[in-house]
């Protein structure tokens, strides 16, 4: 009989010469479990996913009960549902007031797509602008939006009337115009490598919209759901956008995203012509319940107000000629390397010796921190001393 490793390479879809090919039989909090019974302290929570850590208690039994009732009815809407309804009220008892309009997809990607569409429907203008080394999502929308050349290059042509700014660039504020339909800025930047915006240009982005009647829509897929120490990551920007998109860590390892905005504007996607938007499985009652269960650990487990103490644990340990630098917003961390050979060295080490981590997808120097928000300060510890290890072993 093949491995699940050799069934893997042979039908499943290959994208990179280089797969980690780590196999992985079980998880439990901040650990992976392999069939020989290695553990890896996972540092990348499938990429801001596990933000309450694997399989959390609360997390399974919300899925079992769902279980229990039904798995799925009907397509978004014709038929009410409890647990899209239930977390459709908690999601938007955690935004500022006015944003309590939730529509469910499956993927950041959609949420993302989900979100353009309504700022064009609502505005009546086509301009999208978004910023140098974006990431918001690989459908050909989402791509459009993203800020590096060479993932679009061998898919153009792809949506027109996008543009992008430098990040964190007043002088750029100006090409935001009377055409615009909406500016896409994830609050922090995370495949840039952690890119945290200053705070009064991200409140002069705001002002500059609301001056042309452009939407701001703040994709919080990566850095919502807690992982910057706040609820929202825009919170400590003291902003407010239009359109909130997320996904990732909200279904607490169960795929759901949304974009949420004010009522008067989700509203134009039943104007004229009916059916704006439409999903298939967006609101799954299973991934809500998962996600309204997080939600819930998130808010009643003091996850939050630990985050900053934790981050500042890593960057206090962390302390190494080999590190450049330390960005973070939370526990949404970037630790910069010289070089990407040194980087991959380091982290193939720590990797034989039980840690998973990883670069970004635009900044192949950096590594990522972005464990479990539930990590405690051994595991921490843990973490550190092996990374310190494995930069000993790999550069003189
Ligand atoms: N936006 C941001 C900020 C992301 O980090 C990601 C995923 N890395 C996405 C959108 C796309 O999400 P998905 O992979 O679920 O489509």
């Amino acid at each position: 009989m093949l491995s699940a490793r050799q069934l893997f390479l042979q039908h499943q879809a290959q994208t990179t010469d280089f797969p980690l090919l780590l196999e992985v039989e079980r998880a439990e909090g901040v650990y992976m479990y392999g069939p020989a019974g290695e553990r890896f302290l996972d540092l990348i929570s499938g990429i801001g996913v596990s933000n309450v850590g694997h399989r959390h208690p609360k997390v399974l039994q919300a899925i079992q009960e769902q279980l229990d009732k039904y798995l799925h009815l009907m397509v978004y809407g014709e038929i009410v549902q409890a647990p899209p309804a239930q977390l459709a009220r908690a999601l938007s008892q955690t935004l500022p007031p006015g944003l309590d309009n939730v529509y469910f997809v499956s993927s950041g990607s959609e949420a993302v797509e989900g979100a353009c569409k309504l700022a064009k429907r609502f505005t009546g203008r086509s301009e999208l602008i978004a910023f140098n080394n974006a990431y918001h999502g690989s459908t050909q929308g989402s791509l459009s939006l993203n800020g590096s050349e060479s993932f679009k290059r061998a898919f153009r042509p792809l949506l027109p009337d996008v543009r992008h700014i430098r990040h964190n660039a007043e002088q750029d504020l100006e090409q935001i115009s009377n055409r615009t339909a909406a500016v896409i800025l994830e609050t922090v930047q995370g495949e840039a490598g952690v890119r945290v915006p200053q705070k009064e240009y991200l409140q002069k982005l705001r002002k500059r919209c609301t001056e042309v009647g452009a939407l701001l829509i703040l994709d919080e897929i990566q850095s919502g759901f807690g992982r910057t120490g706040t609820f929202w990551a825009f919170e400590q920007f003291e902003v407010v956008p239009d359109i909130v998109t997320c996904a990732k860590g909200m279904g607490g390892g169960m795929p759901i995203g949304a974009f949420i905005s004010r009522r008067e504007i989700m509203h134009s996607l039943k104007n004229d012509p009916m059916l704006g938007h439409i999903t298939t499985f967006g609101g799954h009652p299973v991934s809500c319940a998962a996600s309204l269960a997080t939600l819930e650990v998130i808010q009643t487990e003091g996850l939050l107000k630990e985050v900053a103490l934790k981050a500042e644990q890593f960057k206090q340990q962390l302390v190494h000629p080999a590190i450049q630098e330390i960005r973070n917003c939370g526990l949404m961390m970037a630790v910069e390397f010289e070089s990407f050979a040194i980087l991959k060295a380091v982290i193939d080490t720590a990797i034989l010796k039980g840690l998973l981590t990883d670069w970004f997808l635009f900044c192949d120097n950096s590594m990522r921190i972005a464990p479990p928000l539930t990590i405690t300060m051994s595991e921490i510890d843990e973490a550190c001393s092996i990374i310190l290890e494995a930069i000993r072993e790999n550069v003189r």
